[in-house]
């Protein structure tokens, strides 16, 4: 533990202005992390889902990591994510959740994502736009099919192709003239639970859907996000799609976690008071004192993504004291009982740690009630920003 520490050591300097927090974000850690996926899926490419601005960590920069580690297959939900990335990244392949429609056609196609095709109408779209006139007379790079994923629902019941949908378009795959299928792709709704009998369901509907189409069999095909390349080589296929293990998330909750961590937050202690019953803290005065004790006052609340729902629940770190959250969370301000610190650790404008290697996301999103994935992506703008880029 000691050697973690000092991997993070808190800032010698104050963070520039008034940040009530330091974030930090390992970008050498998400390199190893790759690096680690790509290893398990043996013959599989491994691609990154860098959505929602790479889970609130920094889209550009994140990608720009995964790149110099070997990724080239990036997945986001958006067109608007997929421009930023393309931006930073003009020879990677960058596929789009969102889907096609006649409106967004065009601005796919300019920027060279490459949508996942969710249903019929969306095929229709991009095929219809595909072979526009116009598109086709222009000539050069952009006359050529478009490529795209097709995406096939096997058990989310969220987007993709339903079974009616497969069978529509295994009777007439001309529906695809002008398209070029980059991969089938589908997606687990229980990958975390290997025992859950819905992966196996999915896994044989995927195959099933696979070879009812005329191209399904022969195109490459993507199943598996973090959880599912655990979930062992059945599950590879051609191209893996992971977000959450990327950046530090356990892909399987209850066992150790093998991924490293990419994320440490610290906050700032602006004010420490000496408290004794019956003295109560913060709003609705949920927490009463009870003894002698100290509080600290950190720059951190919900408007940081610091979640309402850790008031009287979560816990932070000062050295080698767990320190509780007492009382609830406002919206910049939280208050940790520090009665146990040794009085040197706790002053004034020094840090505690409110996610670090010794408390990590999941288990501050464990204390919130929610997953790992929500902890990051609400991360606040607020704080202060460093960017590691030691080779991980
Ligand atoms: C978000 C997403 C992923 C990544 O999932 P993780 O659990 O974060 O690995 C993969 N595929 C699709 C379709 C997604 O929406």
């Amino acid at each position: 533990m000691t050697t973690l520490r000092t991997r993070m050591p808190p800032p010698s300097d104050p963070p520039p202005g008034d940040a009530g927090g330091v974030l930090r974000i390992d970008l050498g850690a998400i390199a190893a992390n790759y690096r680690n996926l790509q290893a398990r899926l043996a013959a599989a490419t491994c691609g990154a889902v860098v959505k929602a601005d790479a889970y609130g960590l920094g889209a550009a920069k994140v990608a720009k990591a995964l790149w110099g580690a070997g990724c080239r297959d990036f997945f986001v939900a958006l067109i608007d994510e997929g421009v930023e990335i393309r931006a930073v990244l003009p020879e990677a392949d960058i596929y789009a959740f969102c889907g096609a429609t006649p409106e967004t056609a065009a601005a796919l196609a300019e920027h060279r994502l490459i949508p996942a095709l969710n249903d019929l109408g969306q095929i229709e779209a991009y095929s219809a736009y595909a072979r526009t006139p116009a598109r086709e007379a222009a000539g050069g790079v952009g006359s050529g099919r478009l490529a795209a994923l097709i995406h096939i629902d096997t058990g989310m019941t969220r987007l993709g192709l339903e079974a009616r949908e497969v069978a529509a378009l295994a009777d007439d795959p001309r529906r695809l003239a002008g398209i070029e299928v980059k991969y089938v792709m589908s997606h687990l709704a229980a990958a975390e639970e290997p025992a859950d009998p819905l992966n196996a369901r999915q896994l044989a509907a995927f195959n099933d859907a696979r070879a009812r189409l005329e191209f399904g069999i022969d195109a490459p095909a993507s199943f598996a996000n973090s959880s599912g390349i655990f979930l062992g080589p059945d599950y590879h296929f051609d191209l893996a799609r992971p977000g959450a293990a990327l950046y530090g998330i356990a892909p399987r909750p209850g066992v150790p976690n093998p991924m490293a961590q990419v994320v440490s937050l610290q906050g700032k202690i602006l004010q420490l008071r000496d408290v004794d019953s019956p003295m109560t803290v913060g709003y609705g005065a949920t927490h009463r004192v009870r003894a002698k004790g100290r509080i600290a006052t950190v720059g951190v609340g919900y408007a940081d993504g610091y979640f309402r729902a850790l008031g009287d629940r979560g816990h932070a770190y000062i050295g080698e004291t767990r320190v509780p959250v007492v009382g609830r969370v406002s919206m910049d301000l939280i208050t940790l009982d520090v009665s146990d610190v040794p009085p040197d650790q706790a002053v004034p404008g020094g840090f505690v740690d409110l996610i670090s290697d010794r408390h990590p996301v999941d288990a501050l999103a464990a204390e919130a009630g929610t997953i790992g994935y929500e902890i990051l992506t609400a991360l606040g703008r607020r704080y202060h920003r460093i960017y590691s880029h030691a080779a991980g």
